[in-house]
């Protein structure tokens, strides 16, 4: 079997390696001229900055890494909120924690009602009740605080403003457990290297990955998927997608329309050098969810240089870069040099009027026997973790 795979973020190499260990032919394309989507490691003798994904959470990444030989540490995450006038503030007060174990014991007990539909790693059958912004949802169930206690992570996480994010979306990516570990403190998985590393060593094991070279047609002619760039046209026995298309691309109304419903938010994350030696990771509370606005940042320490990270809604531009440094510099942050901003487009979702009970479930049926499939973020939350067990199902199914 020949399989192309469109994508060389972590879904689109994991499912490249775990194909190739089982034996399988693989193809792997990228349109950009390095491999790791929104894993992105900038390293150089005097900096390593992580722009994307940072922190990784689960068993399976930590077997993963030992798998591949890549040195991690574990850490706790101290962290800060800053309120309008640049005031450090709690993240909760000290008289909402008793109401905060009610309310979780109560969201509990709710959302054991949806307990199907939440539980499995890919997205699926919806819930009516989850059809709603995730602000409405708590609103309705009278859940104050654990709105204030999510909104933070969501926001920063690229999930946009609570009003827009759907309840079925939140509560697929922060079940109760982890909003547990938002308030017990977990330790957090950081490669010494960098998540490109990741990248690297999974691409050790994929013999063929074509690098700038964006696909630009697929269809499927006799039971062969014929995949082309602009240079170029190859057949293969199946296709893994994994990143949302443009529409037209896929010769296929189905796949299309799909496409055509996904949406994806405009993230930007900007690395400066900053001269203050100990900054914590801080979240700007009246910001979380505003577009052009600064969500948090955190630092890292190289070469006694301190590295600071920060993430902001919207397309980059000299205003969000003025807006940020407004911010940092407030919060009492002496900015040395811009050192890169990057844009994103995170998180793979459907808006909430689009939405509907069956949306993913129709997908999944169309796939069962189709030599076209859809893989990572577009069908499963956007965690490492959680995309590591999605691939490896999917993966799985193939062998
Ligand atoms: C700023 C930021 C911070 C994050 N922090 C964390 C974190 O700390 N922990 C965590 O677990 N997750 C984090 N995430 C989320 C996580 O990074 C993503 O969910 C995950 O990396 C998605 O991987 P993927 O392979 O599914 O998709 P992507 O990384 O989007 O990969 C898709 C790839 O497809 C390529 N491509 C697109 N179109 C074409 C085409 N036509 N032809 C060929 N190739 C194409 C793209 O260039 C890209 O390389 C973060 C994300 C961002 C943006």
């Amino acid at each position: 079997m020949k399989v192309a795979i469109i994508g060389a973020g972590f879904s689109g190499m994991l499912a490249a390696y775990l194909l190739e260990k089982e034996g399988i032919d693989v193809t792997v394309y990228e349109k950009q001229e390095y491999l790791g989507g929104h894993c992105r490691t900038i390293a150089s003798i005097n900096e390593n900055i992580e722009l994307g994904t940072t922190v990784l959470f689960s068993k399976s990444i930590k077997e993963l890494l030992i798998e591949l030989q890549i040195d991690y540490t574990e850490r706790f995450i101290y962290r800060n909120y800053i309120d309008d006038n640049y005031n450090n503030v709690e993240h909760m007060l000290s008289d909402e924690i008793s109401l905060l174990i009610e309310e979780l014991n109560r969201l509990r007990v709710i959302l054991d009602r949806y307990t199907p539909i939440l539980q499995g790693t890919n997205y699926g059958n919806i819930h009516k009740d989850l059809l709603v912004p995730l602000k409405t949802f708590l609103k309705n169930n009278n859940l104050n605080i654990v709105h204030h206690v999510i909104e933070p992570y969501l926001s920063s996480f690229g999930f946009g403003n609570i009003e827009d994010v759907q309840a079925y979306y939140a509560f697929k990516t922060f079940n109760i457990n982890t909003i547990y570990t938002f308030i017990q403190g977990k330790k957090l998985l950081f490669i010494k290297k960098g998540t490109t590393e990741l990248i690297h060593k999974l691409s050790k094991k994929v013999s063929d990955i074509r690098l700038s070279l964006e696909v630009t047609n697929i269809d499927i002619k006799d039971n062969k998927v014929i995949v082309d760039t602009i240079y170029n046209s190859e057949s293969f026995d199946k296709v893994l997608i994994a990143t949302k298309l443009p529409i037209g691309v896929i010769k296929n109304q189905f796949y299309n329309k799909f496409m055509e419903k996904v949406i994806t938010n405009p993230f930007i994350s900007c690395a400066f050098e900053v001269t203050n030696k100990k900054l914590t990771t801080t979240y700007y509370k009246t910001n979380l969810g505003k577009k052009g606005k600064i969500q948090c940042f955190h630092t890292s320490r190289h070469n006694h240089k301190t590295i600071l990270v920060a993430y902001a809604y919207g397309i980059a531009n000299n205003k969000i870069i003025d807006n940020i440094t407004n911010d940092l510099c407030h919060t009492g942050i002496d900015i040395k040099r811009l050192i890169t901003v990057k844009q994103w487009d995170i998180f793979p979702h459907v808006e909430n009027k689009k939405l509907t009970e069956d949306f993913y479930e129709e997908l999944f049926n169309r796939q069962k026997d189709s030599n076209m499939r859809l893989i990572g973020s577009l069908i499963s939350k956007p965690e490492l973790g959680n995309l590591y067990l999605s691939v490896n199902e999917i993966v799985k199914e193939l062998t």
